[in-house]
């Protein structure tokens, strides 16, 4: 087992690599690898990400077959689907840190405030489901005087969502719960689309 400490590490130093264009993952893309991951995987860390085809978790950390498990849904929002995965992988395979990772310029983020700014009876019920999980953390600010700030507005909006996201993982399962006792950490985390840096956010 890998503790959180070390594997925060690895994903610092991995989209480090990233951003300087030296990539390390060929290494562990052999088929050598490919038939040892056949009798089982070991991920050394769980991370939620949106599903932007600019933010793979894989390639922005520098990670190969068998480090990350991972879970992507459209602004990286909290259901019991993404809890249950979570769940599954922190007890099943023993990994000890969870990163939500979120991005800049989301699309999830901007449809929330596209549908505050402007409520649409036509959107589709799924979408609807979506919107509804982001809408929480966005409404609060958009109520404030960033309103009026744009730009500002939907930094502050990714930033929120993500840290709702953190704190439904947090709180949300007793299964977690308990493995927070056992060294379990879950931190929030935003990708740069224009410089490919992860920031770590404080706990
Ligand atoms: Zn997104």
């Amino acid at each position: 087992m890998i503790a959180a400490r070390e594997a925060l590490e690895r994903l610092r130093e991995g989209n480090g690599r990233f951003v300087s264009n030296v990539r390390g993952s060929a290494a562990f893309l052999t088929h050598s690898r490919r038939a040892e991951l056949a009798a089982g995987q070991e991920p050394f860390a769980i991370v939620l990400g949106c599903s932007d085809s600019r933010v793979p978790a894989e390639i922005v950390f520098d990670q190969g077959l068998g480090d990350l498990f991972v879970i992507r849904v459209a602004g990286n929002i909290v259901a019991p689907s993404q809890v249950g995965s979570v769940e599954f992988a922190a007890e099943r395979f023993g990994t000890r840190l969870v990163v939500v990772l979120g991005h800049s310029q989301c699309g999830a983020i901007l449809a929330t405030l596209e549908e505050l700014r402007r409520p649409s009876e036509r959107q589709s019920r799924n979408l609807r489901s979506i919107v509804d999980r982001v809408r929480p953390s966005v409404e609060t600010l958009f109520a404030t005087h960033l309103g009026d700030d744009g730009d500002a507005l939907i930094r502050e909006a990714v930033r929120a969502n993500i840290r709702a996201s953190v704190d439904q993982l947090r709180h949300g399962s007793e299964v977690l719960e308990q493995l927070t006792a056992d060294g379990l950490v879950v931190v929030g985390a935003e990708y740069s689309l224009e410089t490919g840096v992860v920031d770590f956010f404080d706990r």
